[in-house]
């Protein structure tokens, strides 16, 4: 389902250039549970932003079902977006002064869908994230975890083959972030790829399979609860950043 080879991408501001990605090689199967780990600053979020075609890359190549992501038009690119990707992030980004159910409606209106169809369907996802009964109320009036569980419910709503989630919990405490972590995991189940960014050892526990980036280059792959020589060497980490 995505496959990159060699891929590289670097941020020129002015006369600076920071090479962040330095040859990523990672290939993701349809229906996995991933999470991508390292220190601040390491490329998390720009590898994750080029997964969901947020962001262009410079060198090598990223294959996203068999078709090659390289310097898409937008068009071609939101197209691709529509068709296959949900995103959720650390700031939930809901509109302020949109209630739940159309925070939850808003792919559907860009999609053009007429506003008693798309509310309806909202309603179905707000359901399935267990908060129909706070259909009407605007995101300042939702919990941490509840306004996560609206834009999880958003993410969907475009029926999404893979999710991309950066740092999905960061803004939340413990308990509501397993709540969060237990919603992803259901997604999972039901058949979507989900790809997430974490600082967090314990949430990155909760994956199938733990991407370690490192220097720019991916240091390690954990595979399925190998994680006790994973969580001595991160906690190492930890002690030194
Ligand atoms: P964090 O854990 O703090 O979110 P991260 O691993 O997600 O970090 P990135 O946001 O991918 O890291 O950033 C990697 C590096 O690229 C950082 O040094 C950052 O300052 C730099 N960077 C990120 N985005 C840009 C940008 N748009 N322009 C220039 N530099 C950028
Ligand atoms: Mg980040």
């Amino acid at each position: 389902m995505i496959s990159l080879n060699n891929l590289h991408k670097s941020y020129v501001t002015g006369s600076n250039s920071l090479h962040v990605l330095k040859g990523i090689d990672l290939e993701i199967q349809k229906g996995e549970f991933v999470s991508i780990m390292g220190s601040s600053g390491s490329g998390k979020s720009t590898l994750l932003n080029i997964l969901g075609i947020l962001d262009n890359y410079d060198q090598g190549s990223y294959y996203l079902n068999g078709a090659l992501v390289k310097d898409m038009s937008e068009k071609k690119a939101a197209k691709l977006r529509n068709e296959l990707v949900g995103f959720v992030f650390q700031s939930f980004n809901l509109i302020s002064f949109k209630n739940a159910m159309e925070n939850v409606a808003l792919p559907l209106y860009y999609q053009g869908v007429p506003r008693k169809k798309r509310n309806k369907i909202a309603l179905e996802y707000l359901e399935k994230v267990g908060l129909l009964e706070w259909a009407t109320h605007l995101p300042n009036e939702l919990s941490g975890g509840q306004k996560q569980r609206v834009a999880i419910a958003r993410s969907l709503i475009s029926q999404p083959k893979i999710i991309f989630a950066d740092e999905p919990t960061g803004a939340l405490d413990t308990s509501t972030s397993y709540e969060v972590m237990d919603m992803l995991k259901e997604i999972n189940a039901d058949g979507i790829t989900v790809i997430l960014v974490t600082h967090e050892h314990d949430i990155a526990a909760m994956t199938q399979k733990i991407v370690h980036l490192k220097d720019g280059g991916i240091d390690q792959v954990i595979v399925n609860g190998d994680l006790k020589h994973f969580q001595r060497q991160y906690a190492k980490e930890l002690e030194t950043a």
